[in-house]
């Protein structure tokens, strides 16, 4: 039998619908609208695409864009010194500095320069702290998507085997949090865990953030399992023509999806999420800065 298949395009125009509503409501009860700045340091040209289409999103939902396009030899005190600007303005609620940055600047230190209030990407060290101890925090997007497809697919996660393959500080890690605080029962795997096949294979739910094209199959999961994949990978696709590319998961999909309960496609699953839940993350930056009530199913 072949799976249920989880539209994350669907799921992530309902995020955007639910997400406009809430500034509506704020322009016209509190007249406020949420603000996110985006920061892009040189002309990587998939970091372009990714800050146009996140601007594009911000303004289709209501909300202020600001982007901030700086020339790739951009000194680390000209950020900082933008950072610092943009965290005590108060029409931006959310500010956002768009990974990889070039060589000569140190990611971990922009990063943690950005208010933790403000950090919508969910990657300060308070942030992280507190989404490991449990308490309020922003939450990075991806493992957010992936999170609100599972409660909606499952309802309660509660007691269910989780594994989630990678342990990158972006989605593994906080993937794995994000299950543990729903009381799943969580293994994390990795390039080192023995039996790999077989951990997947016991696993209610299985989330892959790997980087690895299709590299998790069929006989890796169990009966009925859901498979999250978060991979996009590009890959050469002759049968298209000379020189062209498709997109895959970290799953291979088409084996997968013979034994799975629900399944994610790529494209069009997890990677919507991703900018859907940066707007969420943002409507909640703004709810609390604003001391009102955040809206609901946005959140961890
Ligand atoms: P990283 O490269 O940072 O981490 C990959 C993880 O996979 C590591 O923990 C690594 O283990 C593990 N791994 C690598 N090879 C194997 C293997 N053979 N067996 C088991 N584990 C392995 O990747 P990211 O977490 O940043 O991204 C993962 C994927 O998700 C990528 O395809 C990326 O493009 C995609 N992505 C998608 C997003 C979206 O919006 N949908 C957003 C972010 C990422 P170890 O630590 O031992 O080396």
């Amino acid at each position: 039998m072949s799976a249920t298949i989880i539209d994350g395009k669907a799921f992530a125009a309902k995020v955007r619908a639910q997400v406009a509503d809430e500034v509506t409501k704020l322009k016209s009860e509190h007249n406020i609208t949420p603000g996110l700045a985006v920061i892009l340091v040189g002309e990587d040209p998939a970091s372009e695409v990714y800050v146009r289409n996140k601007g594009k999103q911000t303004v289709e939902v209501g909300m202020n864009s600001y982007e901030h396009k700086l020339d790739a030899s951009t000194s680390e005190a000209d950020l900082l010194a933008l950072i610092d600007q943009l965290n005590n303005d108060p029409s931006v609620h959310g500010i956002l500095c768009q990974l990889p940055l070039p060589d000569h600047l140190n990611e971990d230190l922009v990063i943690n320069s950005i208010a933790p209030e403000k950090d919508v990407d969910g990657f300060h060290i308070s942030n992280v702290g507190l989404l490991g101890t449990g308490q309020k925090s922003m939450v990075p997007c991806t493992p957010l998507g992936c999170l609100m497809m599972l409660r909606d697919h499952h309802g309660s996660l509660s007691g269910l085997n989780a594994v989630v393959v990678g342990r990158s500080n972006i989605v593994g890690k906080p993937m794995a949090n994000l299950l543990l605080r729903d009381s799943c029962t969580v293994t994390i795997a990795h390039s080192r865990t023995k039996n790999i096949e077989e951990v997947c294979r016991a696993a209610d739910i299985v989330v892959a953030a790997v980087g690895r094209p299709e590299m998790i199959t069929g006989d890796w999961i169990g009966k009925g399992a859901t498979v999250i994949d978060v991979g996009i990978n590009r890959i050469p696709a002759p049968e298209r023509g000379e020189g062209k590319m498709r997109l895959v998961g970290d799953v291979h999909f088409d084996s997968a999806k013979e034994v799975a309960g629900a399944i994610t496609p790529v494209p069009g699953g997890v990677g919507p999420m991703t900018i859907a839940c940066l707007l969420a993350n943002t409507l909640t930056a703004c709810a609390r800065a604003n001391n009102l009530p955040e809206p609901e199913g946005l959140t961890a």
